[in-house]
């Protein structure tokens, strides 16, 4: 069996996602051979964004400062907000270069069979918003699976309240496929042929 030092850093590695025991292992045996310096920038790396990542306090995009660059940006349209799951969403959508409004991070989906309820996702914090900046249109760009289309059809209820324009993108997108899957194109056009719900 390997010295513990290194055990530990395979279960380490073995925290991240699609990462299994021979991945987990080459990482940490490429690490032993890296010099002292490249070991340090990691942990100095690793150390800043435990510290410095934080979730802005308006959309909850992954920023540095309490509010991050797209809703601390005058030229955006705070008019229309874009829905999706999580933050890094966000990052595929901005890739595309075409959109100049601004986002809402729900953190999640409904999933009763998880225990993930309405209450638990950022919906409150959206309706605030649509209020407080008089927001005129919602797209809901949510992944095709049961929980994303549970989701809608929540947001569209509880908006039905609001004088907003509510729209979905269009579904070129596969059921079931996480966003981050699809291709940039895909998403351009289901962007630009979203539906109203
Ligand atoms: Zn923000």
């Amino acid at each position: 069996m390997y010295p513990k030092s290194i055990r530990d850093l395979i279960d380490c590695f073995k925290y991240l996602p699609g990462i299994g025991d021979k991945s987990a292992e080459r990482m940490t045996f490429s690490m032993l051979n890296l010099p002292a310096e490249k070991i340090n920038e990691f942990i100095n790396t690793i150390t800043n964004i435990r510290d410095n990542v934080k979730k802005c306090e308006i959309c909850g995009n992954l920023c540095e400062d309490n509010i991050c660059n797209i809703c601390s940006n005058l030229s955006r349209n705070k008019k229309i907000i874009f829905v999706v799951e999580k933050a890094k969403d966000i990052y595929l959508f901005e890739k595309l270069g075409i959109y100049n409004g601004v986002y809402h991070v729900l953190d999640g989906l409904i999933s009763p069979i998880d225990g993930i309820h309405p209450e638990d996702l950022k919906i409150n914090e959206l309706k605030e918003r649509i209020k407080n900046d008089n927001v005129e249109e919602i797209i809901l760009a949510l992944k095709p699976s049961i929980e994303g289309e549970t989701t809608m059809q929540y947001l569209k209820k509880i908006l039905s309240d609001f004088n907003v324009k509510i729209s979905k993108i269009a579904t070129g997108v596969p059921l079931g496929m996480d966003m981050e899957y699809i291709d940039t194109l895909t998403l351009e056009l289901a962007l630009e042929e979203r539906k109203d719900i």
